[in-house]
């Protein structure tokens, strides 16, 4: 069956051919690792494990790459401010690679609590300098570059064309352009490829043009040419990483091989909070660990995602998390009834679910299309008689979604009543607040009401006093 993907580059949904016919390869752009990930951040991560498992479905080996990004994302995504890496280890007073490895094993936690596989080779910008100084040597070389006194930069004037994935109109841009800080840039959109170190910054490297640190995008050019070829078959990203980082790899790669690295390049849209972004000015940035405390299985978000395309604005509500939660708990008891089902199915109605799989592969191989998928997962779920075969059909089915479909219930989450749910909730705005005294005495109101809460270093737990 084809695969049918949208891909940025041509604003089309394209039938995805791979270069190798066996091995898919793709890169993700991922972390930086200089904070908490956040539920949206989640929802990009979702959306790329569901594209791996879709084409595994389809009989393709997967060869994924996803770097850690430990050094050179600049505070602002242009070339501005402080490295965030540094930034943050000069607040909490720890050295970057604290904070890397700190939050490298907190987004690690969130994926596997998310069920998402992790991609085959996982590369660290910070292991991979020598690779990005000799791809900025080439670059030189090429001509698609000049040093300033503070940088080395990219020449977009020497492409043919800039940008190709977004459809930013440079020229309107320039008029409300920002007044540039590097008077020695010829183009305000060239952007650095390395940086010259400043004499006390944190962290730098000898290069040939003295103590140096790499630019953002310049990680994923050459960690991506390395582990899977000057030409792979698919780029992956949140959206708003289209006209600033993946617009700079393809200028990057193209000044160094001509090539523009991938084949199809897609984008998840963003997650939304009650209808408006996530901010921590707003008090709205929620993490998987939230989703955890209020004691929902950490699944239930990923099963949340699915009721909206990836390509779509997906607004996030604690409404959306309680229904989504007793969602799950009903498709896993179906899965259950059904495994234990002895009805047979008799021929009109192993056609029917034949023809519910069919409508299942054309909903995923349509631009993972999982809003429909799911909702052929329910008319297996619900169908009448209860039998071992859709109980297997199901679990193939879950082989895409990721739910753990087959997860026995212990702990039903409605067991804990609303009440307490309120309780716990109150008790993380104290604890927000570091009122320590108030969230000790609803921990004790929440023990006597016959609920125990464990702080756990990966959140927290709710045990029923039995
Ligand atoms: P950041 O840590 O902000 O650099 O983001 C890492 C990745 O998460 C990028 O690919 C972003 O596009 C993605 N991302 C950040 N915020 C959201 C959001 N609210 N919804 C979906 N993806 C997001
Ligand atoms: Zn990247």
């Amino acid at each position: 069956m084809n695969i049918y993907l949208f891909n940025t580059l041509t604003k089309k949904k394209e039938e995805f051919k791979p270069l190798d016919e066996k091995v898919v390869r793709i890169y993700s752009c991922g972390p930086t690792v200089y904070k908490d990930a956040t539920i949206g951040n989640m929802r990009t991560n979702i959306f790329q494990d569901v594209l791996r498992r879709v084409l595994r479905y389809n009989g393709y080996k997967i060869k994924h790459a996803m770097n850690i990004t430990d050094v050179g994302h600049l505070v602002s995504d242009g070339d501005e401010g402080e490295d965030k890496m540094v930034k943050s280890a000069r607040e909490l007073k720890k050295t970057p690679l604290e904070i890397a490895k700190h939050y490298t094993e907190l987004f690690f936690t969130d994926l596997k609590d998310l069920n998402i596989e992790t991609p085959e080779i996982i590369c660290k910008a910070t292991d991979h300098i020598e690779e990005m100084c000799k791809y900025v040597e080439e670059l030189v070389k090429n001509g698609y570059a000049y040093e300033t006194s503070t940088a080395i930069y990219f020449d977009i004037s020497k492409l043919d064309k800039y940008p190709i994935l977004s459809n930013v109109n440079l020229e309107e841009q320039k008029a409300g352009a920002r007044v540039e800080v590097d008077k020695e840039k010829k183009s305000p959109y060239d952007f650095a490829l390395w940086i010259k170190a400043p004499k006390n910054h944190l962290m730098k490297w000898d290069s040939p043009w003295g103590l140096c640190y790499p630019g953002w995008h310049i990680e994923c050019s050459a960690m991506g040419q390395k582990y899977l070829g000057e030409e792979f078959d698919i780029h992956t990203g949140g959206i708003d990483l289209i006209p600033t980082h993946h617009e700079n790899e393809i200028a990057q790669s193209k000044g160094k091989s001509g090539k523009i690295p991938a084949r199809y390049w897609l984008h998840g849209e963003y997650l939304l909070i009650n209808g408006g972004k996530m901010s921590k000015s707003l008090g709205n940035v929620y993490l998987l660990k939230d989703i955890k405390e209020k004691g929902y299985d950490p699944i239930v978000y990923k099963l949340f995602c699915y009721s909206c395309h990836y390509r779509n604005k997906l607004n996030f509500t604690w409404e959306g998390i309680e229904a989504t939660s007793k969602s799950l708990e009903r498709l896993r008891n179906s899965y259950q009834t059904h495994l234990k089902g002895k009805e047979k199915l008799n021929n009109e109605e192993t056609k029917k679910i034949n023809e519910i799989e069919e409508k299942f592969n054309m909903a995923i191989n349509d631009d993972m299309n999982m809003p429909l998928a799911l909702s052929y997962t329910w008319e297996l779920a619900k169908f009448e008689k209860k039998s071992n075969e859709i109980a297997k059909m199901l679990l193939k089915f879950d082989s895409v979604l990721g739910l753990k479909i087959d997860k026995i219930l212990e702990n039903p989450k409605e067991e804990i009543p609303q009440e307490i749910l309120k309780l716990i909730e109150e008790r993380k705005q104290a604890r927000q607040n570091k009122d320590w005294e108030k969230s000790d005495e609803l921990r004790d109101l929440i023990k006597e009401k016959g609920y125990e809460i464990k702080d756990t270093k990966n959140g927290m737990e709710i045990l029923k006093i039995s």
